[in-house]
C-alpha cells in the first residue's frame, strides 16, 4: 500500500506536507492516510504517477537529521514504562499513543510488545558509529579501526546493522524497535507469534517494517530487521522531505563521514527502504 499525497485539494495537500503539530492526533494522520489510500484505489494509472511534492518548511533540515534535543523538543514524551524496556525512551507523541493502542489490541490476544530502543539523535548516533568506527566497540568480535583500513569498506561493515549520524530513522520519533535485536527471535515460537501478528496488524495502527528483507524489491541499504517499525503518518512526510532535500554532503560532523558521498548514503540507505513504507 503507497501513501501518496493529493494533488486535487489545496488544503489536503498541505496537510499531508506538514508533521502533525501537537494538537493533531495520531487518528488525524490515520484519517488522512485512508484518504490517501482509497485516492489510489480509485485513480487511473496516469493519476498514480509521483506525487510532486513540496518543500516542507515546517520539517527543518536539522529535525531531518537529528539535531536536537528530543529531551527539551516538547513534541515528544517519554514512553510509559509498562512498555519501555529501560527508562528514559523517547518517541513522538502521536508514534506513542498509536504503539500503546496496537500494544494494548495485541495484549488482548496475548502477545507482549514492549520498546527497546526509540528516539536516538545525531550525538547520541555519532557516539554508536564512532565507538564502532574507531574499534572501542568491536563489530562481530573485530575491532575496524585495525581489520579494516579503508574508510568506506570500514563504513559500509558498520552500516550493516548501524545508521550514519544524521541519516537514522530513529532520529525523527517515528520508529522503534520491538522486543529482540535479532531476526532469529521472530523466526520461531513466540517471537514468530509476535512477528505474525505484527504483519497481519501493524498496519491498522499505521505502523510499517522499512526494512525488509533485501532483494529485488530493496536493493540497497541496511539487512532486513523484524524488529523495526515506523509510524507512517509522520514518517512519511519526513521520508518525503529527505527525498527533496536531504545531499549525502549534508551527512557530515563524525569519523568517517567523507565516505557518505561514496555510499550514497541518502539514496541507498536513508532511502533504501520497503516500498510499502514509502
Ligand atoms: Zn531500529
Amino acid at each position: 500500500m503507497r501513501y501518496y499525497c493529493l494533488l486535487l485539494v489545496l488544503s489536503i495537500f498541505s496537510a499531508c506536507q506538514s508533521v502533525p503539530t501537537e494538537s493533531e492526533n495520531a487518528s488525524t494522520g490515520m484519517a488522512l492516510a485512508n484518504v490517501s489510500d482509497s485516492f489510489q484505489k480509485n485513480a487511473t494509472s496516469e493519476e498514480r504517477t509521483p506525487p510532486v511534492v513540496a518543500f516542507d518548511s515546517t520539517i527543518t533540515d536539522a529535525y531531518l537529521m537529528g539535531q536536537f534535543d528530543p529531551s527539551k523538543d516538547k513534541r515528544f514524551v517519554k514512553v510509559a514504562a509498562k512498555y519501555a524496556k529501560r527508562d528514559g525512551l523517547l518517541l513522538r507523541k502521536e508514534t506513542h499513543e498509536a504503539f500503546v493502542e496496537m500494544a494494548e489490541a495485541a495484549a488482548q490476544e496475548g502477545i507482549q510488545f514492549y520498546i527497546l530502543s526509540a528516539t536516538r539523535n545525531f550525538s547520541r548516533q555519532k557516539g554508536i558509529w564512532e565507538a564502532k568506527w574507531s574499534g572501542t566497540r568491536k563489530v562481530d568480535g573485530q575491532d575496524l579501526s585495525k581489520t579494516i583500513p579503508d574508510p568506506t569498506q570500514r563504513a559500509q561493515k558498520i552500516l550493516q546493522w548501524s545508521s550514519m549520524p544524521g541519516s537514522s530513522r530513529h532520529h525523527w520519533g517515528t520508529d522503534l524497535d520491538i522486543n529482540a535485536f535479532n531476526n532469529e527471535y521472530f523466526e520461531k515460537g513466540k517471537g514468530l507469534a509476535e512477528y505474525n501478528w505484527l504483519v497481519e496488524n501493524a498496519a491498522r495502527f499505521g505502523f510499517c517494517q522499512p526494512y525488509s528483507p533485501k532483494g529485488a524489491e530493496r536493493p540497497h541499504g541496511y539487512n532486513e530487521e523484524k524488529w523495526h517499525w515506523s509510524y507512517l503518518p509522520l514518517s512519511l512526510p519526513l521520508t518525503q522531505q529527505v527525498k527533496l532535500r536531504l545531499q549525502n554532503k549534508m551527512i557530515k560532523g563524525f569519523k568517517g563521514a567523507e565516505s557518505a558521498d561514496l555510499i550514497n548514503i541518502v539514496d541507498h540507505y536513508v532511502l533504501g527502504i520497503n516500498e510499502e513504507c514509502k
